[in-house]
């Protein structure tokens, strides 16, 4: 791996590290918000930034047989969900390439002027 390079999303809502606060990825590119992570409540993203990509498995998740990434936050390397390089199920096509990041793991920093998100 060579120099650490860390990418600056623009925006109002910007999902960032818990841990050391680089940003992740953009609440326009939230596909969906129903999904489970290994802790808790997911989200599904089509584009995500400043992740390193784990090796590949076969994992049998609750929607069926998947091809995934675990994805690590490059700068603190803390596991943050995985990737879908593939799936098996015709309906569940639509996820491939795209990342789930768990909420839990995530810091929604200088969101409170938007009203619509709230923490259960
Ligand atoms: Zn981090």
């Amino acid at each position: 791996m060579g120099r650490l390079f860390i990418e600056t999303l623009s925006g109002p809502r910007i999902f960032k590290c818990r841990c050391c606060k680089v940003d992740f990825a953009s609440h326009d590119d939230i596909v969906s918000k129903d999904f489970q992570g290994r802790h808790g409540r997911a989200y599904l993203f089509r584009n995500v930034v400043n992740i390193s990509l784990g090796p590949i498995e076969e994992r049998q998740l609750t929607s069926g047989l998947h091809t995934v990434n675990d994805i690590h936050c490059s700068s603190c390397l803390q596991i943050l969900g995985w990737k879908y390089e593939k799936a098996y199920e015709p309906s569940e096509k639509y996820k491939e390439g795209m990342f789930i990041l768990e909420k839990e793991r995530m810091l929604k920093e200088g969101w409170h002027d938007v009203l619509t998100v709230s923490s259960p």
